[in-house]
């Protein structure tokens, strides 16, 4: 998984497409990502206690880490990246202008 918690990410399919946001979670078994705001699901939330009122709320699906793609800040969207490793550490770089992410 080259994708992590708090990076920003922009779709590359479905209903969202185009769309970039925040990564709120990642799955690495699942190979999925937690996305602030998109792929949203409208879900029905039945009342749960007397007096309680059944309700619709929206909320965020994973995603396929292969239909996201890590945003570059200098390149404006989302972009392939690359890792490299640097003194020891893995680095992660972007494709297209060759910046570290
Ligand atoms: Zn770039």
């Amino acid at each position: 998984m080259r994708i992590k918690k708090n990076d920003t990410i922009q779709i590359m399919s479905g209903k969202d497409q185009g769309k970039s946001g925040k990564v709120l979670k990642v799955f690495p078994d699942q190979g999925r990502v937690l996305v602030d705001g998109l792929n949203m699901v409208k879900k029905h939330v039945r009342p749960r206690k007397q007096g309680q009122k059944g309700e619709v709320i929206s909320i965020p699906r994973p995603l396929n880490v292969s239909n996201v793609l890590l945003m570059c800040s200098s390149c404006g969207r989302g972009v392939r990246i690359g890792v490299r490793e640097e003194s020891g550490t893995k680095i992660r770089f972007c494709r297209k202008c060759q910046k570290t992410l």
